[in-house]
């Protein structure tokens, strides 16, 4: 059986981590810090704050803001629960927009969604390929969208506009008009879960861009001490001599990163560049050129004159089919000893979203785009060979069930 998206675990990343193990320090420390500095670099943002995962990360962002009842943030009904979730934590109110043909969140529908309530949007890159942040960015600065924004908090009065809180938890080492997924909105939030493109096991980082006059740095030094407790010292440097005494000035929350993780990151993010996106992208390519040869196949655009994407989920839709037709398929490509998958299931169609009152037939285009919809493996140890038995399993099923 072909699995859908193991992670690459070899001879250094195990080494890392057990250097880690032997060095007497495992919990946040040096390597989580050297992480931190190496994905700064990477995206080009500020700074970067490291958390155990970018659902932790989206919430602390949304917390700093000071989002809660009564407020509304915008979540494309097309995205993974963790987006929409950190909203009802907060006690806020999700409000679902549906998306274009490109799978990403619509440009018009977030315009109409925008109310005096609207505190923050949260676009999504899926797949990896960047959202239109100049478009969504020139959306909020309009005078008559910005009039609507009532501020309620220090950080809401500085930015004195809708926070654009970018879900990049596909998107790491992507490309829009030459800056990097990190530093393409004011907050962009990473995940560095099992399955996505860099690992770290579980974990996730915030990367921090906020325009003048917000210190990023001081943030970052916030951001630190509410993921940890609220505490003002952690782990290391309590733990150097006669630091002991600490405080705590907020109740805080507990997401910090491991430096065990942070070994596996660094492997990762060290070859991310010259090696992972590399073979990612052949294999694109390789998908890419083999459905464009059916009638039957919609290929996705994964890159175009401003963006390139960072190859995470191949998003093959077929032609014509209904949702049990897809759903047909992907049995039949199973039995081929393939494995798929489809992102996303739209939020509305989750029986929690459904209770709370919000109905699929409100977004035709993420049920449109559901429903005709296979996810097909992409990683670095998957060899060409494979990926033609990927295509030979997809085109068997696809021509079994619908031809
Ligand atoms: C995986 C994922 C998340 C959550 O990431 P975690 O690190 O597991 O919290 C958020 N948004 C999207 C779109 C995802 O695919």
């Amino acid at each position: 059986m072909i699995p859908f998206s193991p992670p690459r675990i070899d001879q250094k990343t195990i080494d890392a981590v057990s250097d880690t193990l032997r060095s007497g320090w495992i919990t946040t420390g040096p390597k989580t810090k050297l992480f931190e500095k190496k994905l700064t670099e990477f995206g080009g943002q500020k700074s970067t704050l490291c958390v155990s995962s970018a659902t932790a990360g989206l919430e602390l962002m949304l917390r700093w803001f000071g989002v809660g009842p009564g407020d509304e943030v915008i979540v494309p009904a097309y995205t993974y629960a963790a987006t929409a979730n950190v909203v009802e934590h907060c006690g806020a109110k999700v409000v679902f927009v549906d998306s274009g043909d490109d799978f990403l969140l619509s440009l018009n529908a977030i315009r109409e969604a925008i109310t005096s309530r609207t505190k923050v949007i949260i676009p999504v890159d899926v797949a990896g390929f960047p959202c239109d942040y100049e478009g969504i960015h020139s959306l909020v600065v309009r005078p008559e969208i910005q009039k609507l924004f009532l501020p309620s908090t220090p950080e809401q009065e500085m930015l004195n506009r809708i926070l654009v809180l970018s879900d990049a938890a596909h998107s790491v080492g992507a490309w829009y008009k030459g800056k990097r997924a990190g530093s393409l909105s004011e907050i962009s939030v990473f995940s560095f879960h099992a399955v996505k493109n860099l690992t770290t096991a579980e974990g996730g980082a915030i990367c921090l861009n906020l325009p003048e006059p917000f210190d990023n740095n001081a943030i970052y030094q916030a951001l630190n001490i509410k993921s940890l407790h609220g505490q003002n010292k952690d782990a290391l440097a309590k733990s150097q001599a006669g630091s002991w005494r600490y405080d705590i000035v907020e109740p805080g929350y507990k997401c910090n990163m491991t430096d065990i993780q942070a070994s596996i990151g660094l492997v990762e993010l060290e070859r991310y560049d010259n090696d992972m996106l590399v073979r990612r992208k052949q294999i694109f390519d390789a998908y890419r050129d083999a459905f464009s040869g059916f009638e039957w196949a919609q290929v996705p655009v994964y890159e175009d004159e401003n963006r390139r994407s960072s190859y995470h989920v191949f998003l093959l839709r077929i032609k014509g089919i209904t949702e049990e037709q897809r759903d047909l398929i992907i049995s039949e490509v199973f039995l081929r000893e393939v494995s798929v998958n489809v992102h996303f299931v739209p939020l509305p169609m989750m029986t929690f979203y459904k209770k709370a009152g919000y109905s699929i037939s409100d977004y035709p285009v993420a049920f449109d785009n559901y429903s005709r919809e296979i996810s097909l493996p992409v990683y670095h140890d998957l060899t060409d060979e494979m990926v033609q038995t990927v295509i030979r399993a997809v085109a068997g099923a696809v021509e079994k069930v619908v031809c």
